[in-house]
């Protein structure tokens, strides 16, 4: 690997990407050039600029980078914005899902931000400076921006101008100070959000204490729990009520996350500024608040950390591991009051319970003791009533057994013993059976009854479908959904969330409402009914944006009817939609601003015609002054246009007439006459 000739160390804040961009002008190479000889630059140009700053380790090699540069890999970490989920997350995973939401609001990942001064001084491009609530340089107290001072336009990410602090499109320089008429701006808690990102872009500042880690929980686990401590107001115990900063919803996911029952909650950066803001507090401060044990236990809901088991069964392929293991959320009543959690090894189907007495997962059905003395006895022609009479349980336990072993190919099928030939079914017929069978109710004995008069299976057949993992898994996953499939439902309730809704509702929101599937809303008939609210509702959803949108291209008009230019494109640019999208939502506005432009065009077309009478009126002055020959071209030729210009417009060629009222007009402007 070749090495850098001029190798500058970065300086204070000095983003990754700003300081390759200098790197490359200093060394006299183009910025593409200099990313190609350590990256795939695909990965890194254009609008994948920001990647080098967001997720570098993503598309460097970030040892073979310090080389390159000579700079540590930790101080290359510190240039990025990598510190601030480092401070938070501890799995990647879920940081990169965080990520995706975070960059969205609080992250400027498409236009360069820089303060001019700063760009003079030492011609930094900070990292700090692309986080959209820090408004002003945090040196100068100048407004941070995006445009060129000279054609407006903004600047891209990364750019081989920037790193020259050139306009990528008009190549004039960028070192332009904003005009003032510009750079009001509200400086209103802009000190605490500064000090805020400061602290979550400085490596090791972890809002979680290593001494506050406990084993088998995450960091997340642990900020969820601390969010939660804050935003109720550091109680001495978890309260299941709402808090001014955390829905209700909010609080159930993080209670969730911390049981480690499902991860769907994720701890964002949003939720961390919601709850602190909230409560009039840094990051810092945050950072720095200790959540009591006590508390702790509170969230807990067993008082203890219960991690998933293991499974346990010899012939699992996954035995050893809880890798396989999934959470079963709904279970039978006697079930759920002899366990806390019940999971199943999704591999080998065998569930476990996480017993409240005995706080130890045990097995659930007795498979792991039974198969040990029911294998013996599979011989040819054996029969059930002897696995009953010697292993001491109930037909149906012995039945499930059997078809167990069957389908996990422990038990060759032909050693049992049918009084017919039986050929297998194939998985789909089989789960459609299974459709019918689980109405009315889905326990073992009742889905074989049904299926011995329906289908004509003998019981040890239908036992032998039941251990499909297919139908385990559906049975085990999926049986409740497909009953609220069939649930009734009342109207007035649809009725009731849509008054009490005030964003945008689709079906899938008043599904969720109603906790049932988008497929219930149709099985109860409210299909047609649903689709109006769900247009409607989008009408009024479109109606405020709309509105929004309109107030600020009356703004932009305002602003623009001083200009000498004005294009349409620029206009939608502004406004961040395309034209398209624009023309098929609101085609009133999309209306607006074609008529507007159009209007806008003709005043500056008006006062380009009026500029030049005025100069043409001005070189006649001359022109009789200077007693020289008044004719158009010589007019022309004063105003510094070329002549086309006179010819194309009566109105100069009015203006020129009526100079003539000096009597010195010679030919010019007679074509008119
Ligand atoms: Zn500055
Ligand atoms: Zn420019
Ligand atoms: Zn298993």
């Amino acid at each position: 690997m070749t090495r850098l000739t001029i190798r500058s160390l970065p300086g204070q804040g000095e983003s990754l990407s700003g300081y390759l961009m200098r790197t490359s002008n200093d060394n006299g190479i183009n910025y593409s050039k200099l990313l190609q000889m350590f990256t795939d630059k695909r990965k890194v140009m254009g609008s994948y600029g920001y990647i080098i700053d967001f997720l570098p380790h993503h598309v460097f090699d970030l040892e073979l980078l310090a080389e390159f540069i000579g700079v540590d890999s930790n101080r290359i970490n510190s240039m990025t914005m990598s510190p601030i989920f480092n401070n938070i997350y501890d799995e990647e995973i879920r940081f990169l899902k965080s990520f995706r939401v975070s960059i969205y609001q609080e992250m400027e990942k498409f236009k360069r931000r820089f303060c001019v001064k700063c760009l003079e001084n030492d011609g930094l491009y900070k990292v700090l400076w692309q986080i959209k609530e820090v408004k002003v340089c945090t040196v100068h107290r100048e407004p941070l921006i995006t445009q060129c001072q000279n054609c407006g336009i903004e600047q891209p990410y990364t750019t081989n101008d920037l790193s020259q602090y050139i306009c990528f499109k008009c190549k004039n320089t960028l070192l332009v100070k904003m005009r003032d008429d510009q750079s009001t701006i509200m400086l209103a808690n802009q000190n605490k959000n500064q000090s805020d990102w400061e602290f979550l872009l400085c490596l090791n500042n972890p809002l979680i204490k290593n001494n506050e880690k406990l084993s088998g929980i995450s960091n997340e686990q642990l900020l969820a729990a601390k969010l939660l401590y804050v935003a109720q107001g550091c109680p001495m115990k978890y309260k299941r009520s709402e808090s001014m900063s955390l829905t209700n919803s909010q609080i159930k996911g993080i209670y969730a996350l911390y049981n480690n029952r499902h991860k769907t909650k994720l701890v964002t950066l949003q939720d961390i500024f919601n709850v602190i803001n909230s409560r009039s507090m840094s990051v810092k401060q945050f950072a720095e608040t200790d959540v009591p044990q006590n508390y702790l236990d509170s969230i807990n809901n067993n008082n203890i950390v219960i991690s998933k088991g293991t499974c346990i069964a010899p012939w699992c392929l996954n035995n050893g591991s809880n890798t396989k293991m999934r959470y079963i959320s709904k279970n039978e009543n006697y079930l759920k009051k002899k366990y806390k959690y019940i999971y199943v090894c999704t591999s080998c189907f065998v569930k476990y319970g996480f017993n409240v007495q005995t706080n130890e997962w045990v097995e659930i059905g007795e498979k792991i003791s039974l198969i040990p003395k029911v294998l013996p006895l599979v011989k040819p022609g054996f029969k059930i009533n002897t696995l009953v009479k010697n292993l001491n349980t109930s037909f149906t336990n012995a039945y499930e057994i059997v078809g167990y072993l069957v389908i996990r190919g422990i038990v060759s099928l032909d050693i049992i013993n049918f009084s017919y030939p039986i050929k297998l079914e194939k998985t789909e017929v089989v789960l459609n059976c299974f459709y019918e069978l689980i109405e009315p109710a889905c326990d073992r004995q009742s889905m074989c009854r049904k299926a011995v008069s329906l289908y004509n299976w003998n019981t040890l057949e239908f036992f032998i479908y039941y251990a499909y993992e297919e139908v385990q898994e559906f049975l085990i996953f999926r049986n409740t959904e497909v009953k609220t499939k069939k649930r009734k439902l009342s109207e007035s309730k649809i009725d009731e969330i849509v008054k009490n809704n005030v964003g945008f509702l689709s079906k899938k929101q008043i599904a969720a409402a109603l906790e049932c599937d988008e497929r219930t809303l149709n099985y109860n008939g409210f299909e047609k009914k649903i689709e109006n609210i769900v247009i409607q509702n989008k009408y009024y959803k479109n109606k405020e944006v709309g509105l929004e949108i309109v107030n600020r291209i009356e703004k932009y008009f305002a602003e623009k009817t001083n200009e000498n230019q004005i294009s349409i494109e620029k206009v939608y640019k502004y406004l961040g939609f395309s034209k398209k999208y624009l023309k098929k939502n609101y085609p009133d506005i999309y209306y607006q601003i074609t008529c507007e432009v159009e209007k806008i065009k003709g005043i500056i077309k008006l006062r380009k015609i009026n500029n030049w009478c005025i100069l043409a009126q001005e070189a006649c002055e001359k022109i009789i002054n200077n007693s020289e020959k008044l004719i158009n071209r010589n007019i022309a030729l004063k105003m510094g246009v070329s002549i086309s210009v006179i010819d194309s417009h009566p109105e100069i060629r009015k203006a020129i007439r009526a100079m003539s009222i000096f009597g010195l007009v010679d030919n010019a402007a007679s074509q008119d006459t």
